[in-house]
């Protein structure tokens, strides 16, 4: 049978009323149209009903609020579907219910004290700048955690969701930070060490650099970074200065060289045979790019003369001038090498020892004590003198006793902890600072330095040379200056040689 059209449907319910007696109401209408047309009656939308539940719906998550904004979605709509759907994904979502608490609602309110909801909140926030901004959602996930740290009040599983999510996400970014500071460290460590290995013939740079590569091993710490900032800026100021004063004195060189070899292929210009050689060796110098490839030149050049037995009065002349422009050239030099060595004490690093020197001291200095303001812990430190030091150097000679001073310095650095520092104050005298350490302490670390420097001894040609010191030991008051607390401990350590040597002695 063909389905029936509403107009058909309508005129057999109509029809159907009448032979059943009904009253043709609007209820009555429609229960007998659904029966002729074989569809379910629908039953009115229950909206105020629903709208009642919808707005006591709970929204202290984003979870809920998103739940809530649908259901009331959906029950605006009318839309079954809409609310079914809802519904739904809600519940299966939901934490499970914990079959020992009845009621979910009861224990949520002043589930946890505020003091430590609040501590919560600012450790969250102090582990974002610690893990940088690059990973968007866990900057996101913090401050939805932070924020609803400090509601009123929280539930329970949501808060222990959203900590769980938390953590799971800092871990793996934390560790990724850390992957990253290792490579980069790695990374200039490496750099420091190929600069190393391609410039062998300057000491100094190798000096600097081998102390640039002992610090940057791990572990990597700020004081660590300024360190390596400090001496890389003084590398860079030597460098710059190394090179201009080479360039000035090759091209002092070479423009004098030009004129000598100029003036001598005039003087032998009815010589066919000299004047090829010294056209050669103007040639060839003025393809020389360094100092090095010039002094084969000149030497040929001098010898060709000298062979020729030139004495007339120009050669004479220009010998002499070339003569005076050298000995100009070697002033420069050395006032070139006086200033570089000015600049060496403005630098913070004795070049001897590697350690910090008097200003690198002082830099030291100040920086500690501050931070002990700050942070309010002790600093101590430490002054160190060398014992019968004049005989090692009248026994085995002043180099012997420059080794003997860069023996103790780097057992010092490898038996302290990384955020101690040593500096040469002196000739054999050194200082060492303690950051967070109390006075008793501080004995026992340079206490431990001494036995130290008996068990690794200083070795020379086959001899073994027992290095010991003197020491003096005080803490810095935050009202005093640095010059008081190192006088303090320059008399205890006295107090200590007189005592009878080796010893340690606490003021
Ligand atoms: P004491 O135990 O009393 O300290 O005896 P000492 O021999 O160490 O006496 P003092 O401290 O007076 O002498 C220090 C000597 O150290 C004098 C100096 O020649 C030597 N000295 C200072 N600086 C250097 C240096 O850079 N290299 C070398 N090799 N010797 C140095
Ligand atoms: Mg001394
Ligand atoms: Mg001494």
């Amino acid at each position: 049978m063909a389905a029936m059209t509403p107009q058909e449907i309508a005129r057999e319910a109509v029809k159907l009323l009448t032979a059943r007696k009904l009253p043709p109401t609007p209820d009555n209408f429609q229960t007998v149209y659904h029966e002729v047309a074989g569809t379910r009656p629908l039953r009115p939308f229950p909206l105020e009903q629903l709208r009642q539940i919808g707005k006591q719906l709970p929204d202290r998550t984003p979870a809920q609020l998103r739940f809530k904004t649908q259901f009331n979605k959906a029950v605006s709509l009318h839309s079954w579907d809409d609310l079914e759907k809802a519904l739904l994904t809600q519940l299966r979502s939901a934490p499970p219910a914990d079959p020992a608490t009845p009621s979910v609602e009861v224990t949520e309110e002043k589930a946890f004290p505020p003091e430590l909801l609040e501590q919560m909140a600012r450790i969250v926030g102090h582990a974002l700048p610690a893990v940088g901004n690059d990973d968007a959602r866990i900057v996101e996930q913090a401050e939805e955690l932070v924020h609803y740290l400090r509601l009123d009040s929280q539930h329970p599983p949501t808060l222990r969701r959203m900590m769980a999510d938390f953590a799971f996400r800092l871990s793996f970014v934390a560790e990724e930070q850390a992957e990253i500071r290792h490579t980069l460290l790695h990374l200039l460590h490496d750099v420091f060490e190929q600069i190393e290995s391609i410039s062998p013939d300057n000491p100094w740079l190798q000096q600097q650099l081998a102390a640039l590569v002992q610090a940057t091993q791990p572990p990597l710490s700020a004081r660590r970074l300024d360190d390596v900032q400090r001496r890389l800026k003084a590398l860079v100021i030597k460098q710059v200065e190394a090179r201009e004063q080479t360039l000035e004195a090759q091209r002092v060189m070479k423009e004098t060289l030009a004129v000598f070899l100029e003036r001598l292929a005039q003087t032998v210009a009815n010589s066919d045979q000299a004047r090829t050689r010294f056209e050669s060796c103007a040639e060839r110098l003025e393809q020389a790019g360094s100092l090095a490839d010039m002094a084969p030149v000149l030497q040929e050049a001098i010898q060709s003369a000298r062979a020729m037995a030139l004495d007339s009065r120009q050669v004479a002349e220009e010998l002499t001038a070339l003569q005076e422009r050298a000995t100009k050239a070697e002033t420069e030099v050395q006032r070139l090498q006086q200033e570089l060595d000015r600049m060496s004490e403005m630098a913070s690093h004795d070049l001897l020892t590697g350690v910090l020197n008097r200003k690198g001291l002082l830099e030291v200095l100040e920086r500690e004590i501050s931070r002990a303001d700050r942070m309010g812990i002790d600093v101590c430190l430490a002054v160190l003198d060398i014992d019968d030091f004049k005989r090692i150097n009248d026994e085995h000679g002043h180099l012997v006793g420059d080794a003997a001073l860069k023996h103790l310095t780097d057992v010092a650095r490898s038996a302290l902890r990384p955020l101690d520092s040593v500096a040469r104050y002196g000739g054999e005298e050194f200082v060492v600072v303690l950051p967070d350490t109390q006075p008793e302490e501080a004995v026992q670390v340079i206490t431990r330095l001494q036995r130290e420097l008996t068990t690794q001894l200083f070795l020379q040609d086959d001899q073994r040379l027992l290095i010991t010191f003197s020491a003096g030991v005080t803490r810095l008051h935050g009202d005093e200056t640095t010059d008081t607390a190192l006088a303090r401990a320059d008399a205890a350590m006295y107090a200590a040689k007189r005592a009878g040597k080796n010893r340690v002695v606490s003021a």
